[in-house]
């Protein structure tokens, strides 16, 4: 066998053995197929159409323990048809008092991130993992991100967005399907039925750390690389015409 096809399928093994380790058990087929198999990972019939529908759904919540205490219900806000979205770990204090997802001091620094790549708030969607703040901030259990996974895959599947950025290792963890630590999944983009997903780290963690901004700041040019060959396709908030 010619060298250079033997150089290629030992590449090609050694990616599907980092995949495996990575829980990744097969590579999705056409687009149409992936988005089916992506829809058919969700424990919930998917038949929400609209975030709407999908709040509406989710309604006064009590499927985990984490109603107890929460003030608010943080659902997520932005363009319903944006192409890119962000998903963070869970509402902290002032995003529990004001119902919306990173307003705090993370959500300040994700705001400014944004505008280094010149996209504003609205123009996105951001949300989260978990729609209810933990006690105390604490990480979310297993059993609440599993509540909460049926709902973030409807949000998903309204939204359609081209590209998902995963803030932090819950964020990133729970789409991907592994344990993988951040460290590990960033610095890379996999895909999730079709759509880009880019794990990144957290604002929270960057403002104790602000020495993981240059890695960010990498990550943001690689998406906004992405968002510019999708100009000509972008869809103004409302628009219903995909
Ligand atoms: N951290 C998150 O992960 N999400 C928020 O909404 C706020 C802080």
């Amino acid at each position: 066998m010619n060298q250079r096809i033997q150089e290629i399928i030992l590449d090609l093994k050694s990616y599907l053995e980092y995949l495996k380790g990575m829980g990744i058990t097969g590579l999705p087929g056409s687009p149409k197929e992936s988005a089916r198999a992506f829809r058919n990972s969700s424990p919930v019939p998917l038949t929400a159409s609209t975030l709407e529908e999908v709040r509406k759904e989710l309604g006064d919540c009590r499927r985990c323990k984490l109603h107890r205490t929460r003030r608010t219900l943080v659902f997520g806000e932005g363009n319903e048809r944006a192409k890119l979205l962000f998903i963070g770990e869970g509402p902290g204090f002032d995003e529990d008092v004001q119902g919306r997802p990173f307003v705090g001091r993370a959500g300040q620094l994700l705001t400014k991130i944004l505008q280094a790549i010149d996209l504003r708030r609205e123009e996105v969607y951001i949300t989260n993992i978990i729609k209810c703040r933990p006690p105390q901030n604490r990480n979310p259990e297993p059993d609440e991100i599993q509540s909460c996974h049926p709902f973030l895959l409807k949000q998903i599947e309204a939204i359609q967005p081209k590209i998902i950025c995963a803030l932090g290792a819950f964020a990133a963890q729970t789409l991907l399907k592994t344990d993988a630590k951040i460290t590990t999944l960033r610095g890379r983009c996999y895909d999730l039925g079709g759509i880009k997903v880019i794990p990144t780290y957290h604002p929270a963690y960057l403002l104790r750390n602000p020495d993981r901004k240059r890695e960010v700041w990498e990550d943001m040019k690689q998406i906004s690389g992405w968002m510019g060959e999708n100009k000509g396709s972008a869809q103004p908030p409302g628009d219903s015409n995909r």
